[in-house]
């Protein structure tokens, strides 16, 4: 985790911090894309802009995951608390992006973006939603990284171990919202989940499984339409919101496994994750076996 790096003026400070009595709300980090000065893709009518559409949309799936639960499921069902690492029309650094979801020991990062053709294709001519992660490439330089900055080998280790597993567990998030879009907009407007294609440096460092999601193209003139009405936006913040539960329920019953994890339930359910000392102690034991040092940044990896 990102230990003593400080949130910028912009950022909204970290609400959860410490150990809490369960059930706590789990941590959600939501990223709404551009801000200020930087626009984003232009939208389908003068003065909207996609930084526009990713707060509004944000702020939908926030007020969607912190609604109560049905008295049905309450007490079933887990809690969220949305942190937004940009509240208003700020112009936000890209890493103060990532930042903002490991200080807030968010469960998971998802940055929203909505999409324009690029240069020299016809406006209009593409549609659809795709997600994007980390390549396996960007997640071995974050692993090498943040071991670098680790203090001591055994703490390396785990550091390397936790951004590899976040990194995995990205690409079945990525799944996850490629499904719950798929339901609410047709499996026709999917156009897949990859790991390259969209600058996805802020992805990297949110030391939890991170997504960013390009929701739809602004330039179409009817998805474009639709992204820049609160009643078009809807079935997308239905979506990722329901994504989000289900990324993270399951999680729940298995335990927490990321950086920052906590178990918000005391349920009886089983959660039994290895500790942070035990998964040392075995990579540990793993590096005295093989008579080597635990794992080490490659040369190069800075
Ligand atoms: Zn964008």
């Amino acid at each position: 985790m990102a230990a003593g790096v400080m949130l910028g003026p912009a950022m909204t400070p970290p609400a959860v911090a410490g150990p809490q009595a369960d059930p706590a709300p789990i941590v959600v980090a939501l990223d709404p894309g551009h801000g200020g000065t930087n626009l984003g893709a232009p939208g389908p009518a003068a003065g909207v802009y996609e930084k526009h559409v990713t707060l509004a949309l944000a702020e939908r799936v926030r007020a969607l995951l912190e609604a109560p639960a049905d008295p049905d499921q309450a007490g079933r069902r887990p809690s969220f608390h949305v942190v937004l690492c940009r509240t208003g029309d700020r112009l936000v650094a890209i890493r103060a992006r990532a930042r903002c979801a490991a200080e807030s020991g968010a469960r998971l990062f998802l940055s929203l973006h909505a999409n324009a053709v690029p240069a020299g294709v016809l406006p209009g001519t593409q549609h659809g939603f795709e997600v994007f992660v980390l390549g396996p490439r960007e997640i071995e330089d974050d692993a090498a990284l943040a071991a670098l900055r680790a203090p001591d080998e055994a703490d390396a280790a785990w550091q390397s171990h936790t951004v590899r597993a976040a990194g995995e567990r990205a690409l079945a998030l990525a799944h996850t919202l490629e499904d719950a879009l798929a339901h609410e907009l047709g499996a026709a407007s999917g156009r897949g989940v990859k790991q390259a294609g969209a600058a996805l440096d802020v992805l990297r460092g949110a030391g939890t499984p991170a997504a960013l999601v390009e929701v739809g193209f602004l330039d179409d003139p009817e998805e474009g339409a639709r992204l820049a009405s609160a009643s078009g936006r809807e079935p997308i913040a239905r979506a990722l919101a329901a994504a989000v539960r289900t990324f993270l329920d399951p999680e729940v019953a298995n335990g927490p496994s990321g950086p920052g994890g906590r178990s918000p339930r005391s349920d009886g359910r089983p959660a039994a994750p290895p500790s942070r000392t035990h998964v040392r102690g075995r990579l540990q034991a793993h590096a005295d076996a093989t008579d080597r040092p635990a794992p080490l940044p490659p040369a190069g990896a800075r």
